[in-house]
């Protein structure tokens, strides 16, 4: 269903038909994403700050462009999640996912630990029981 909105872009109001944003703004995002979309493919690596730099493209419009999968993100290095390192994969860099791995890894040694005492405790009932 067509409504109409705000654009989010510029504030004007517009019709809604899953842009996002206003036909004006739709179209500059468009011919960034042009832009961006050069930008990458003449550089091998490069990462968001330096598409902004060089581009002048807004930071959250090539964000999004590769959230959406609208660019080759192998090329292009993204903030980690958790820290905002750059990285090319994934949602988090090494090191945040090392951490997590470890706390993974803790998480599942303590609910052992809990089973363990669970069972000594079962076993100093049964042997007053006696
Ligand atoms: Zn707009
Ligand atoms: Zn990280």
């Amino acid at each position: 269903m067509n409504k109409l909105k705000n654009c989010p872009e510029c504030g004007k109001l517009y019709l809604e038909v899953g842009q996002g944003m206003c036909p004006a703004c739709y179209d500059i995002e468009l011919e960034q994403e042009q832009v961006v979309h050069t930008y990458i493919r003449d550089h091998d690596k490069c990462s968001i700050k330096q598409i902004v730099e060089d581009t002048g493209v807004k930071e959250k419009v090539v964000l999004r462009m590769i959230k959406s999968g609208r660019v080759v993100s192998d090329n292009v290095a993204y903030p980690c999640e958790n820290c905002g390192a750059d990285i090319y994969l994934g949602r988090l860099c090494d090191k945040c996912n090392q951490e997590l791995a470890k706390q993974v890894e803790k998480l599942a040694a303590e609910k052992k630990k809990i089973q363990n005492v669970d069972r000594s405790h079962t076993m100093y009932n049964a042997g007053r029981e006696f």
